[in-house]
């Protein structure tokens, strides 16, 4: 909108009645305790309704807000401002990322919806491609807060003696190609997780329970899965998911999470969807990694160790044996004089 009126996204802001006095740009920043995208204040949104012409409501629905009991963990509502992040990241989402469509952003004139800073958003359905986190051509990431609309990519390369700009990327967002999307099983699950984003408060709690079970079970595959496991999805997904276990199997004590792209948690997701929703979420979470045996598999350890420290939450009881296997210690047993008896827990 800022750049539609060729202003700075500030005066855009205080003009919306988002900014009072003294407030900064970390007040419309992606993220950070003062930042208004986790939600307003009652009067703050009266204040921005005046402004726009919009209802509490409808400026709400433009916060994180909109998203608490679904995607975002409840907790968020009563959470202090410096917590907030803390309760986003544990519900899978860094508000600090975002993915796009190219089509979208050029029909919508740089609009862009906050689902899209979500993991929960992969591909646009409309424009039956997947939606776009890093440029196609320098792989600079995409962050929250960049002008879409009118934007070039900022992508450059460096002489690696002087360090003077060699070249610069410039590629238009709205013209950039996002890879199409093929698998149906994929575009399924969007369509799923599309309306679950956009469920009314009744339908909160199943929702809910989608988003956990979804991500619990995208954190197994990350740990556990093999690119196998996604027979029938699209190449670029099998592609990104096969580099992310290669670098994986170089770092000790498994994967780095925090470093699996857009592209790689959509392929966690894609493998989860296919155990949490099947008829025996147990039997197909084993067939891909035996998580329930003991002595427990060297590979499922470092699942294991960082489901001891920081177990999923809000899982439904779909997944409740299979979290409780993954983070059972070995059973103890007794020796003949009444001791415990150290038992190998790993293989
Ligand atoms: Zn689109
Ligand atoms: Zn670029």
């Amino acid at each position: 909108m800022a750049a539609g009126y060729e202003v700075s996204r500030m005066h855009m802001a205080e003009a919306c009645g988002l900014l009072r006095h003294p407030d900064g740009p970390s007040r419309i920043a992606a993220s950070g305790p003062t930042s208004a995208v986790y939600g307003l204040g009652d009067a703050d949104a009266v204040r921005v309704g005046r402004a726009t012409g919009l209802s509490a409501c409808e400026v709400q629905a433009m916060t994180w807000s909109r998203f608490v009991g679904t995607a975002v963990r409840s907790e968020l509502i009563e959470a202090s401002p410096r917590e907030r992040f803390r309760v986003m990241k544990a519900s899978w989402i860094d508000p600090r990322e975002l993915r796009f469509c190219p089509s979208c952003i050029d029909e919508k004139d740089g609009r862009w919806p906050l689902e899209w800073c979500t993991p929960w958003a992969f591909a646009c359905l409309r424009h039956g491609c997947y939606l776009l986190a890093e440029c196609p051509t320098c792989r600079t990431p995409i962050r929250a807060g960049i002008r879409l609309g009118q934007g070039v990519c900022r992508g450059f390369e460096k002489h690696h003696l002087t360090d003077a700009v060699t070249w610069r990327c410039g590629m238009e967002y709205r013209k950039m190609q996002a890879p199409d999307l093929q698998d149906k099983l994929l575009a399924y699950l969007q369509r799923l997780l599309d309306s679950h984003l956009s469920s009314t408060r009744l339908e909160f709690v199943h929702a809910r329970g989608d988003f956990a079970d979804l991500a619990a079970m995208a954190e197994f595959a990350l740990f556990l899965a093999a690119p196998e496991h996604l027979d029938g999805a699209d190449p670029v997904v099998v592609q990104s998911f096969a580099e992310f276990r290669r670098r994986s199997a170089l770092t000790h004590g498994g994967p780095m999470l925090e470093e699996a792209e857009p592209m790689v948690r959509t392929a966690g997701l894609r493998i989860a969807s296919q155990i949490v929703f099947s008829d025996n979420p147990w039997a197909t979470a084993r067939a891909i990694a035996d998580f329930a045996s003991r002595p427990l598999a060297s590979r499922a350890r470092p699942l294991h160790e960082a489901w001891l420290k920081r177990p999923p939450q809000d899982t439904t009881e779909r997944l409740e044996g299979i979290v409780r296997s993954v983070r059972i210690a070995a059973p103890s047993t007794r020796g003949p004089d009444g001791r415990i008896l150290e038992r190998a827990l790993y293989e």
